[in-house]
């Protein structure tokens, strides 16, 4: 596990002031630029998936589609795009959420969640814990149960994690 965090934190970049002044921007570009990295980081997320015994894998927009649907694949689970409001042509769930200014919602395919269904959650960066917490009230919203949050990073200063803590009830939050 060392080893791969080692391997991991050395793929990615800090961006200073990215996109606004005061943010470092963690850009996981380099990670999947490397197929060894990515391949570690990938198996290490299904291992996570197996052990939490999902059965679907949500990933939020954009980064938790390319980190979400190989370990899909890899568990051999579905893959559920969790989309900003707008963008899926289907029957949707709609969840506002909070920002520092202002507000966003994100959107799931009612039909691609439902009872009996077990959710780990895949992104890269967990900041405020807003999108995840919408997309764990999205999820419970259909029917289904959440396994787990699983992301690459939590930036532990941001306070992502109290936040998102009742939004878990007891489901796990594994940040690599
Ligand atoms: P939050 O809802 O505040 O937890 O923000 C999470 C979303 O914003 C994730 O999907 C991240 O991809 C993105 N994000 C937030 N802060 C950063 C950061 N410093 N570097 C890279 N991505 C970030």
């Amino acid at each position: 596990m060392t080893d791969i965090r080692e391997l991991l934190l050395s793929r990615i970049r800090d961006v200073a002031d990215y996109p606004e002044p005061g943010v470092m921007f963690k850009d996981i570009t380099p990670l999947l630029a490397d197929p060894g990295a990515f391949t570690a980081l990938t198996d290490e997320l299904a291992r996570i998936a197996e052990r939490h015994a999902a059965t679907k894998i949500v990933g939020l927009e954009a980064r938790g589609f390319i980190l979400g649907a190989p370990v899909a694949v890899r568990a051999g689970l579905g893959f559920i795009p969790v989309r900003k409001a707008g963008k899926l042509p289907g029957a949707t769930l709609r969840q506002s959420y909070d920002l520092e200014y202002g507000s966003a919602e994100i959107e799931v395919h009612a039909e691609d969640l439902s009872a009996g269904d077990r959710v780990l959650v895949v992104d890269d960066v967990l900041a405020t814990g807003g999108t995840a917490e919408a997309s764990l009230q999205l999820i419970r919203r259909a029917g289904a149960e959440v396994a787990g949050v699983a992301v690459l990073m939590e930036l532990a200063f941001l306070g992502g994690r109290a936040r998102l803590e009742p939004a878990l009830e007891g489901a796990p939050l594994e940040a690599l």
